[in-house]
């Protein structure tokens, strides 16, 4: 050392805040299947919900033009101008709903367009709803703003949906909020528009605000309509924050774009938190956003096709192992089967899953259920195949109980 100067090394003790916070399991998984298949072994990827396809070429081309002509510095915090005309059109006229560009907030991912909403909502010790299984942030975001998570068991008997009575029961004097993700992450079951608006009914009588999380809104490929909750009448719009983003839809995971839509006093706090966090998302970046909102929709109907197809071959293939038992998803890119009669917890599971037959799924219980395990199918068809008949060839290995 220079200065001469010694001591022992210190000791570090992180911030309380962190206390019982995971680290995210589904990027976890991602690296260490990454990891794996640098060493040369063949894996079967699974992890984390992310599209194997490349963004479309106008979209990189918008942004390419953007940083060869100088927009390089920095912009709004809450997003530059034109974007959040584009996405105020987009909500208007695909969505129903009425936001002026001033109610939006492009951010960092619709990760970030969450977490900034809640820390500009959550005060400690409120009180905030999420229905199980969940995306795994949620309950951690919560956590960090000093929030309590309750967490709302959702019956598989019913499709992993959360019913009126169910949530008007949940609700306490300490609630603040109420987390929705139609179609879900890590189900992929949707709402129905009845039942939306049967949820929505609680949450403005019982006078709570709700998150509706719909980045997975353009990949749905049953009979059911999706619809934003906002859009359900000026009760449950003023109580609404619409949370959306380009990673799914428009395949652009890494660009790290999304947004949230609401009450205007609710963007206004989220993006003082912003602008002590982020400032704002990359200046170029967004012009590629506006250019996936304003181009060529194509890309996007051919990526749901082929996300169609693989829904229908590994929900046909989970379902037709003995032991395993799988709740048809409407939506998203995710299927979540019982493991329940193998007896094993989902972490041992997915351990012992990854090192017999390098198939990598996430353990069901960072989405608050051990009895379950989740396939991302944004993965090609012969990769599916192939992972299913390797998880059958482990299933079969397990002595099956009955779990009735
Ligand atoms: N919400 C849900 C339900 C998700 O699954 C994800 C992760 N893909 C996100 C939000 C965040 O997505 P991103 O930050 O990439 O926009
Ligand atoms: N949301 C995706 C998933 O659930 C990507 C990873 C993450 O952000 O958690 O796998």
């Amino acid at each position: 050392m220079a200065s001469g100067v010694r001591g022992a090394p210190p000791q570090i003790h992180l911030a309380e805040r962190l206390n019982g916070i995971a680290p995210s399991m589904t990027l976890a998984i991602s690296a260490r299947s990454r990891a794996l298949r640098a060493q040369g072994v063949d894996v079967c990827g699974f992890g984390a919900g992310e599209p194997d396809f490349d963004t479309p070429e106008h979209i990189k081309q918008a942004a390419i033009a953007a940083l060869q002509r100088g927009e390089t510095k920095y912009a709004t915090v809450a997003g530059i101008e034109k974007l959040r005309v584009a996405i105020a059109k987009k909500l208007a006229t695909e969505n129903g709903l009425s936001y002026e560009p001033g109610q939006i907030q492009v951010s960092g991912g619709a990760k970030q367009a969450l977490y900034n909403v809640i820390m500009a909502l959550v005060n400690p010790g409120d009180e905030v709803i999420i229905p199980a299984p969940y995306w795994l942030s949620y309950p951690e975001m919560v956590r960090l703003a000093g929030g309590k998570p309750v967490i709302l068991n959702a019956s598989e008997a019913n499709r992993f949906k959360i019913t009126p009575d169910e949530l008007d029961r949940a609700i306490t004097r300490r609630t603040r909020l109420v987390i929705l993700a139609s179609p879900s992450n890590p189900t992929g079951v949707m709402y129905a528009p009845d039942e939306l608006a049967a949820l929505a009914r609680v949450i403005v009588e019982r006078d709570v605000l709700v998150i509706s999380d719909e980045i997975y809104e353009k990949l749905v490929y049953g009979d059911v309509v999706q619809r934003s909750i906002g859009s359900l009448g000026d009760d449950i719009f003023a109580r609404t924050i619409t949370v959306n983003g380009f990673s799914k839809a428009y395949a652009m995971t890494g660009w790290r774009l999304g947004y949230a839509a609401g009450p205007r006093a609710i963007i206004e706090g989220a993006n003082v938190v912003q602008s002590h966090s982020l400032s704002n998302v990359t200046t170029f970046a967004q012009y590629g956003a506006l250019a996936a909102l304003e181009g060529d929709q194509g890309p996007v109907e051919v990526m749901r096709q082929a996300f169609a197809e693989r829904r229908e071959v590994i929900h046909r293939g989970l379902r037709s192992i003995p032991g395993i038992t799988c709740v048809r998803p409407d939506g998203a890119f995710y299927v979540f089967p019982s493991i329940a009669s193998t007896g094993l917890g989902s972490i041992a599971f997915c351990e012992r899953l990854l090192e017999e037959e390098h198939v990598a799924v996430v353990p069901g219980q960072s989405f608050g259920s051990d009895e379950h395990v989740r396939f991302s199918y944004a993965t090609d068809l012969a990769t599916i195949e192939k992972g299913i008949e390797r998880f059958a060839r482990f299933v079969k290995r397990l002595p099956i109980h009955s779990t009735i």
